[in-house]
This record gives structure tokens, sequence and C-alpha cells, in this order.
């Protein structure tokens, strides 16, 4: 069996990747003109050329745009169902998904109730149609107002056990401290609920040591800029805080200079808790099997090591410990099946 088909066929777990950023190209074009949203591009080839960051800014630029095309419930429930079915491709069982609901009820004025539906339907379809499970992390958009973050933090309790899993904080890094944020954290972290914000992506060790200690943060998005400050590495060291590092993102937002340059090898030489995801798949043009293949190929990661790093993202999702359990016994038959059938 190839590396490419062991990669492939592996059974995988993603925590780190956005509903919106993961929109199919031709879906994006389709909604486009079903709004007459303008766009800088009408093919799927325009589209990937469009998607060249030349910074942080100019990503998230994009991103307000692709967001745009959004209009209705049935538009969420769609890419909800098309991003699934892309999981289950890759065989990944389980995603906790980062959704930006506060763009679309502030924009486009669908309640955060409405929206929640949308994607909670597509979510019981793929598990009675593929098998496979989805949770939600909220994000809370750093550039608004500690007001608006609120309300965001009041949706997510709301939501709890209604497929709602964590709170989340996204966009900006630059310019927006996790800080600003701090009450919408303590309100969710006071109800029970996790936090897990981006930090250490755009901005350096300060704002992971902000999302430490101001947000309560169990796991970090991104992270990668820790290797800055050797205390801070100490210290994700001896809690073992999950990192969910993207390299193919770090990439394409110039986080990293190439990936044979990405800090990963050095992360897990430094014995930190490491995870892999795809952040925003078509946006970076890759998906999370690619990102295994291609670290796999640059780092030349033994079966093992690509194991570890699929159960390591299983230890840290947030599924129950009973779910975690069953889950874990499915992977471990699966790659005693795939090692089998290597020999
Ligand atoms: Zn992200």
């Amino acid at each position: 069996m190839s590396l490419k088909e062991f990669i492939t066929k592996m059974p995988k777990v993603e925590l780190h990747v956005h509903l919106e950023g993961a929109i199919e190209p031709t879906t994006l074009l389709k909604l486009a003109k079903e709004h007459k949203v303008k766009l800088p591009a009408n093919t799927v080839e325009g589209l990937q050329e469009w998607y060249k960051f030349k910074d942080f800014p100019h990503f998230v630029e994009i991103y307000l745009t692709i967001s745009s095309c959004l209009k209705s419930t049935e538009d969420i429930e769609l890419i909800t169902r098309e991003f699934l079915i892309g999981q289950a491709k890759q065989n990944i069982r389980y995603s906790e998904v980062t959704y930006t609901a506060y763009t679309h009820y502030k924009f486009r004025n669908i309640s955060f109730e409405a929206q929640l539906s949308a994607i909670n339907r597509a979510r019981d379809w793929a598990k009675k149609e593929y098998g496979i499970t989805m949770a939600l992390i909220i994000d809370i958009p750093r550039s608004i107002a500690p007001e608006e973050g609120l309300i965001v933090a009041d949706w997510v309790i709301d939501a709890k056990n209604d497929g709602v899993v964590a709170l989340g904080l996204g966009g900006p890094e630059v310019g927006y401290p996790p800080e600003l944020h701090k009450d919408a954290f303590k309100k969710i972290l006071k109800a029970g609920i996790t936090s897990i914000p981006h930090a250490g992506e755009t901005m350096g060790a300060e704002s992971i040591w902000g999302a430490l200690k101001d947000l309560g943060a169990s796991r970090i998005g991104h992270g990668v800029r820790c290797l800055e400050d050797t205390k801070l590495v100490d210290y994700l060291r001896e809690h073992q805080v999950p990192l969910e590092v993207c390299p193919t993102s770090n990439i394409c937002l110039q986080v990293a200079p190439s990936l044979s340059k990405h800090p990963l090898p050095k992360l897990l030489e430094e014995g930190l808790y490491i995870t892999i995801n795809s952040d925003d798949p078509p946006m970076f043009n890759t998906t999370l099997t690619d990102e295994f293949l291609r670290i796999t190929e640059t780092f030349a990661f033994s079966h093992e090591e690509i194991k570890k790093l699929v159960l390591n993202a299983l230890n840290a999702s947030l599924l129950l410990e009973k779910e975690k359990k069953d889950l874990l016994l499915g992977f471990e038959k699966d790659f005693q099946n795939l090692t089998i059938a290597n020999t």
C-alpha cells in the first residue's frame, strides 16, 4: 500500500477547520451568481488565483466576501452538507468546526437559532448517511466590540446541548489582543464551556499568553509562534496544551516561508501536543489528507508518527469520554488493518 493510500484511508479527526472557509469553489460560484454577489472571478481557476493572499488583512477581506455569498439558512445547510460529504470522503469521522455566526447575524440578519438549526439539519443528515459527526466552535471575530462578543457568548451558552462545544476567537490578531474579549470568555467558562481561541499565528508569544491567562484557553488555534518564548514552550509542554497546527495555511498566510522551513518538527521535538488541521481547505488549495501527505513527504514521518498525530486530535477533542473511547477502539482496529494490508 502506498503512503498516499495509507493516509487517504486512515481514520481521522479534525479540530481546526472553518465552515465558511471550506465552501467548495463551484458552490461559491453558484451562490454568488444566484445572489448577484460580484466576485473577481467566475471560474474555479480564477478563484484559485484570487486566493493568493498578500497578507492577513487581505485574507480577511476575501473571507468576508465569501461569507457575503451566504444569504439564507438554505445556503448554510447546503454548505454544511457539502462540507460533511468532503469530510466523509477523507474518512474524517469527527470534526470540530469553527463557524462565525455573528457575521451572518449582523450583515444578513439571520438569527443564531435559525443558523444553528440549518447546520444541525445537515449534521443529522451526515450522521445517518455517512456515520460521521461534527460539533461547532462558535467564534467571536476579534474586531467586533466586546459587547457584541458577549452576545456570541450567550448564544454559545444557550446552545450548549445543541451541538455547540466551545467559544472560539478568530479574525485579525494584530491590533486585537485576546483580552479585548475577556468578559465573554469569563462568562462561558463559568457556564462550563471550553475556550479555544486562535493565537500565535500572526502575533507572537504574548498573544498565546493572553489566550491562556485571560481567556482560559484549553486548546490553541495555531500557536506555532510559541517557539519565540522558551518559558511559554515550557508551559505548553508541562500542561500539554494541544496546538491546532495548520501547515499549508501558515505558508499561504506567510507565517512560515515554506513547508521545509515550517516549525512543525521543532514543535514536536520540544515535546508539545500537536494536532494537524486544514483551516480553510479550498482557500489554501488543501485538504486534511493533503496536509498529512505533505508533512509526511517533507519530514519523512513514519506511519507510527502519523498515527500518533491522528490520535492526538481524537484525544484533544471535546467528545464525551465514552464517545472518545468508542471512536478510539474503531481507530485502533482500522490502523491495525491498514498495517496488516501494508505488510
Ligand atoms: Zn483558523
